[in-house]
């Protein structure tokens, strides 16, 4: 318990106060604003299912009306029921959650630099959308346009890890624990390399990615008060300073007592 919640004060961040009650199996926690003016410090709020969206509504356990957003970026959401998925049992499941946040942190990526190529938002979308359908044209395009950014090609999934997943998400297999593990730490170790790298390079450009993705989430709120936007404590948080290097797979799967 003191290990997880250490793991979570550091997520959140040193800078704030955080007085957290913790509820298992975690899932997301969400904060509930007038419980925490009421207690001058922080309610943690427990919720089922991490939501694709990243709005959160519904009643805080003594019983305000919520409506939360979070900037959570998709791929971070997905990195996150990976893990849930490992504490609960489910290797495939884990695999497939695990893949889904690598294409998703291609796109996340391919937004970035080409705002870093001042790509007018239409013409990305016009772009993107000759590659929405297939993993294989993103990963192709991601390849080149960081490799034409950087001068060299980024980190990626490699071919034993790539037949891993094949193995389980086309042909029904069942993988270990180590596999499992294996493919936890490959998908990683490519997100965080990247991260490093776009916010090295272009930090501006990871913020505005970034801010477009909470102008979506706020759109979706409507004119519904009272509304908040926070932070919340994942595994992976882009807005996390990684210039010094990243903590290991390891020392992340221990927040959350997956053991190897
Ligand atoms: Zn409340």
């Amino acid at each position: 318990m003191r290990d997880r919640l250490r793991c979570l004060r550091n997520a959140i961040g040193s800078n704030r106060k955080a007085r957290v009650k913790w509820g298992l199996p975690m899932r997301i926690n969400i904060i509930c604003p007038q419980c925490s003016q009421a207690t001058g410090g922080y309610a943690v709020f427990h919720v089922e299912e991490i939501r694709e969206d990243g709005l959160y509504t519904g009643k805080c356990p003594n019983g305000h009306d919520l409506l939360v957003g979070t900037q959570t970026l998709p791929h971070e959401m997905l990195f996150e029921i990976a893990l849930n998925a490992i504490v609960d049992g489910y290797r495939r499941e884990a695999i497939s959650s695990f893949s889904s946040s690598v294409e998703r942190f291609y796109e996340f990526s391919l937004r970035v630099l080409a705002k870093h190529h001042k790509v007018d938002a239409g013409v990305f979308s016009q772009a993107w959308n000759i590659v929405n359908r297939q993993s294989e044209r993103q990963l192709g395009a991601f390849v080149f346009l960081y490799t034409a950014s950087f001068g060299e090609p980024p980190v990626t999934i490699n071919t034993k890890m790539v037949e891993l997943r094949n193995n389980v998400i086309h042909k029904g297999a069942l993988p270990n624990n180590d596999d499992v593990l294996k493919f936890g730490a490959s998908a990683y170790d490519v997100i965080q390399n990247g991260i490093k790298k776009l916010r090295d390079a272009c930090i501006d450009d990871v913020n505005a990615a970034l801010g477009d993705r909470v102008t979506e989430i706020s759109s979706k709120m409507g004119s519904q008060y009272p509304r908040s936007f926070q932070v919340t404590p994942t595994a992976l948080n882009v807005i996390e300073d990684i210039s010094a290097g990243y903590k290991s797979f390891n020392d992340v799967i221990a927040c959350y007592r997956i053991s190897g």
